[in-house]
């Protein structure tokens, strides 16, 4: 039996699957990563500016930093790894998508195939095709000075501290709803992705070298409750001698074989 076939048979034959993604996955999308070429920014590495205390000190150069990191995202399509996982989820029950991306593409899968609901995230009978979003998304943005959050694809225009998007209730200042270095993850969400691991059959990892905690912690935890890991990587990583089955590819051409109907 080929792997690729193996792996198939796992996934028919779970009853649940959590499915976690990486920048892997996206790069079949034209993603950049942060540490290639494209992903250089002036002279800023992302530590320096992806933290609370860079946006207390200047928040129009993080802004800056954002709205260009936008440009480079907004183009980029969903590839086919990011579609068949969608139309898997809304078709299938005991599907969901736990991902360390903040591009959006997932949710821009869900919303292409139908399966995010006619409201997309916040609808719940949408919720099986929207993804969990470990790290936040970089299309949507909170206040920094009170509850409000929402989706944001508006050209930002970082001229001046003045045109900084505000918030539309409270005034503040908006920001990125993602997570910066030194904050922590949301915790509904982590403990959301951590009890579907712990129930899941099958954990399938996708593009992601599964080593910053605690979504490495993810694929552990279905390990640790008797499931199986199941893994898409051209490379090897510290999660392939883990894994029951895992395939040597890339994503865009390995996941529609897993998961659609005619593979
Ligand atoms: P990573 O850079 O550590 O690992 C990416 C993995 O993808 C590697 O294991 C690589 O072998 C694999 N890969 C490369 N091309 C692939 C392909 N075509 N198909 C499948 N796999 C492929 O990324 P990470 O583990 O996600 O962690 C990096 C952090 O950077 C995360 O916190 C994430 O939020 C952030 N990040 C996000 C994006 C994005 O939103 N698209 C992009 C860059 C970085
Ligand atoms: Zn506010």
């Amino acid at each position: 039996m080929t792997s690729i076939l193996d792996a198939r048979g796992r996934l028919d034959a779970a009853g649940s699957v959590v499915v976690l993604t990486g920048a892997g996955i996206s790069a079949d999308s034209g993603v950049p990563t942060f540490r290639g070429p494209d992903g250089l920014w002036k002279d800023y590495r992302p530590e320096e500016l992806a933290t609370p205390a860079a946006f207390a000190r200047d928040p129009r150069l993080v802004w800056e930093w954002y709205g260009w990191r936008r440009s480079k995202i907004a183009p980029c399509e969903p590839n086919p790894a990011h579609l068949a996982l969608a139309r898997w989820a809304g078709r299938r029950e005991g599907v969901r998508i736990v991902t360390q991306n903040v591009d959006g593409l997932h949710t821009r899968a869900a919303k292409a195939v139908g399966a995010a609901g006619p409201t997309g995230a916040d609808d719940a009978a949408g919720r099986a095709g929207t993804p969990l979003e470990l790290h936040g998304c970089l299309f949507r943005v909170r206040c920094t000075g009170c509850r409000f959050r929402g989706e944001h694809r508006e050209e930002i225009d970082a001229g001046s501290r003045e045109a900084l998007p505000r918030c539309p209730e409270c005034g503040a200042l908006l920001r990125p709803d993602v997570v910066w270095f030194g904050e922590a993850l949301p915790e509904a969400v982590v403990s959301e992705a951590f009890a579907l691991a712990g129930e899941a059959d099958v954990c399938l990892v996708v593009g992601t070298s599964a080593v910053v905690h605690p979504a490495a912690g993810i694929p552990a935890a279905t390990a640790a409750a008797g499931g199986e890991i199941v893994e898409v990587n051209p490379e090897v990583t510290p999660l392939t001698s883990r894994a029951a089955v895992s395939l040597r590819a890339r994503a865009a051409e390995a996941v529609p074989r897993l998961v659609s109907r005619q593979a």
